[in-house]
């Protein structure tokens, strides 16, 4: 199969919302009157960010879902997607999952893949997703990292650590009970990108972002862009790890420092952590249930700068749990 039976067969659909889709030099977008484009990157490596054995519908779905992620931390409206992909052959048994669980997750949320490059190498995906953010009198509506202030609400979405607890296991570092460890996997291969409740916290949360190297660290980028610092409850976000509360779950499968390194620097978490006004925990909760997300209260923005944690007595916990860095 060549290049151009390959795009065809696997990666063109015709254009429903772009004004022109795969197969001419650009693609056309047309985003609505009064919006602004979000647009963002992100690129997986096969050894680097996932297995080579990894099931590649699995991959097609987190290649997209990453990215996704990133619009849902800037509260954006998915519009459309391009794929660059390296392959080291135009192996159907592999393209054709992969291609289906990609676009799966394309089509649930509206977002076309409208155009992309496709090259012989190493295996390699790199997509970029377009969304929309509404401007309402001349004011973008999208959440920065850069809009917390003290006195704010610290929130984090979902669940926290279950990815990084698969990743060990499939690393042989621990032993899993196989329901406990279907779930855990599900989380590291196939997040679910926050994207609804992005949205809902548009006019809401007062700056955001999404958790992929771990909370900690992520949280501190956010706190850096907007000049503040914050005491985390860790009481509170140790016990946002799913297995935990699964029924097969032993206690002494993990330490409890395990239980906080995973949940506070587990990384390949795809939750939003964001800040919000204390006068905005209704809105907060409301946004939380149209979005059919839960959020968790976490910590409190302050002045001083720097991230304190703290234990379920407000005592200081000394901190050395740090995110991770492709470079370090
Ligand atoms: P060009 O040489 O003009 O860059 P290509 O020959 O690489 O164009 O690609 C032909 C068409 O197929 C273009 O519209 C391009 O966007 C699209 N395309 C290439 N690879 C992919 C892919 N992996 N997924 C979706 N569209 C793709
Ligand atoms: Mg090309």
């Amino acid at each position: 199969m060549g290049e151009f039976d390959l795009i065809a067969r696997y990666f063109t659909r015709p254009a429903a919302r772009a004004a022109l889709g795969v197969g001419d030099d650009c693609a056309l977008l047309a985003p609505k009157p009064g919006t602004q484009l979000a647009i963002s990157s992100d690129m997986l490596v096969q050894g680097r960010h996932f297995f080579a054995d990894v099931e590649p519908s699995a991959l097609g779905h987190k290649a997209l879902a990453v990215n996704l992620s990133d619009l849902a931390a800037c509260g954006a409206t998915p519009l459309a997607f391009t794929l660059a992909l390296a392959l080291p052959s135009a192996d159907e048994a592999w393209l054709a999952p992969f291609s289906r669980g990609l676009l799966a997750l394309a089509d649930a949320h509206g977002c076309e893949l409208v155009g992309g490059d496709t090259t012989q190498g190493p295996l390699n995906i790199c997509i970029t997703v377009f969304g929309e953010v509404p401007v309402l009198n001349g004011k973008s509506q999208a959440l920065l990292r850069s809009g917390a202030s003290a006195g704010d609400d610290v929130y984090v979405s979902g669940t926290l650590g279950d990815a990084r607890l698969a990743l060990q296991a499939l690393r042989g570092q621990l032993t899993l009970p196989a329901s406990v460890m279907a779930q855990a996997r599900q989380r590291l291969e196939q997040p679910t990108p926050r994207v609804a409740l992005g949205q809902a916290l548009r006019g809401v949360a007062s700056a955001a972002l999404d958790v992929s190297d771990g909370l900690l660290g992520d949280l501190q980028h956010l706190l850096t862009a907007s000049g503040v610092g914050a005491t985390i409850d860790s009481s509170i976000t140790t016990n946002l790890i799913a297995a935990c509360a699964h029924p097969d779950w032993a206690t002494g499968l993990i330490s409890l420092n395990q239980q906080l390194e995973y949940t506070l620097a587990g990384g390949d978490d795809y939750e939003l952590v964001f800040s919000a006004p204390a006068a905005a925990r209704q809105a907060v909760q409301a946004a939380a249930r149209q979005a059919d997300t839960a959020v968790t209260r976490i910590g409190r923005i302050e002045d001083q700068p720097g991230l304190r944690l703290v234990d379920a007595q407000g005592q200081r916990l000394s901190s050395s749990f740090s995110s991770f860095d492709h470079f370090c």
